[in-house]
């Protein structure tokens, strides 16, 4: 049986005295802190489940690829006695899985129902919202047009909805020579987690070409991405430097270092732990800017902001720029067997900023 591939952490290097890190010139050192950040109701609600999977009914649990991308989720999990794997059939018959945060295609749900297998469904309900749009247009007779990153799970689970109807759009320039047949039913859908700026000009494109183009009916980009893009905007201009805890395959993460960039930061780099950044980027560096994707626990956050202390960063100012306070209920396949144990079903308080107990 194959499990997910967890790059190997990044040894530790020899790291430089803080005192060898040349100061700005006559600026006093600070952090800003963009709020919101990190764990999104989603990602809060797919890893309690597996917690509550592995408390109730023993280990091992079964997960179809990471539940959520983040590497330390993924390990802390492991440790626990969740095995992850790729493909619906690396699990055994009858055992017990849950797909991921990030949705399925209805071909996964058939394979687990083949194999007999007892799923827990922790998709995102933001998700869910995207997959029942999809089914509706193309029910209607629309070609849709989904905007979004190939090889993305989430993708390659709403493409499955309407395979023959979706015709998958990742950038701009793919916006300027995609070809579709003539047609006045034309929808555009997105992956939840883009830079909403980069998806408007790419629809602003699509629109251009195809002038019957119609819009969804509401966002599809969720609260959480939008949110952490429109904290990271505001951090972005004062920051010399913009640090981003995320993993290399969490889309959102990867959009936060590009937006950083966009709207002004001098130096934007990506993390998983605060042991992978490199001393060399603080010189001269007076203000860093500090946020996390939405797969990212807070205490991840807290060890950057030690480091940080540590090279003399210790003032540190909140920039918040929304409030949230979402929060889903487990899948109800949980929740039954739960209720029927006589357990508590309910979620414990989620969302932005929350330190969550995975440490
Ligand atoms: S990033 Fe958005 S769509 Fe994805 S899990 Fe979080 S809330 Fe759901």
């Amino acid at each position: 049986m194959t499990a997910v591939t967890v790059p190997v952490p990044t040894m530790p290097r020899r790291r430089k005295d803080p005192t060898e890190i040349r100061d700005p010139e006559g600026a006093e050192k600070k952090v800003l802190l963009a709020a919101p950040r990190g764990y999104c109701a989603g990602v809060d609600r797919a890893v309690i489940a597996v917690e509550r999977a592995l408390e109730h009914y023993g280990a091992p649990v079964y997960v179809r690829k990471e539940i959520v991308h983040n590497r330390h989720v993924v390990e802390t999990l492991s440790e626990r006695g969740a095995i992850f794997v790729e493909e619906t059939a690396q699990v055994p018959q009858g055992a017990r899985v849950v797909f991921s945060a990030h949705g399925v295609s209805p071909q996964v749900h058939q394979e687990a129902a083949d194999l007999e297998l007892r799923t827990i469904d922790a998709t995102c309900p933001l998700v869910t919202k995207v997959h029942r749009e999809a089914v509706r247009f193309a029910k209607q007779g629309y070609s849709i047009l989904l905007v979004g990153h190939a090889g993305h799970e989430e993708v390659e689970g709403t493409m499955g909805e309407a395979p023959e109807a979706i015709t998958l759009v990742q950038n701009p320039e793919e916006a300027r020579t995609v070809e579709l047949p003539e047609t006045d039913k034309l929808v555009w859908i997105s992956q939840t987690t883009l830079s909403v700026d980069e998806t408007m000009e790419t629809v602003g494109i699509l629109r251009e070409r195809f002038p019957a183009l119609t819009d969804p009916p509401s966002d599809d980009i969720c609260y959480a991405t939008q949110n952490r893009q429109v904290a990271v905007k505001k951090v972005a201009p004062a920051a010399d430097l913009v640090l981003v805890v995320g993993s290399a395959n969490s889309s959102n993460s990867v959009r936060l270092v590009e937006v950083a960039l966009e709207h002004g930061a001098k130096a934007a780099h990506r993390v998983d732990f605060a042991r992978e950044v490199d001393e060399e980027w603080f010189h001269d560096v007076a203000t860093v800017g500090v946020t996390s994707g939405a797969s990212v626990p807070d205490t991840l956050v807290q060890d950057l902001l030690r480091l940080l202390a540590d090279y003399g960063y210790h003032e540190v100012e909140e920039v918040r720029t929304a409030e949230e306070d979402l929060m889903f209920s487990l899948p109800s396949e949980l929740r039954k067997d739960l209720k029927a144990a006589g357990l508590a079903t309910s979620n414990k308080p989620g969302g932005a900023d929350r330190e969550h107990e995975l440490r």
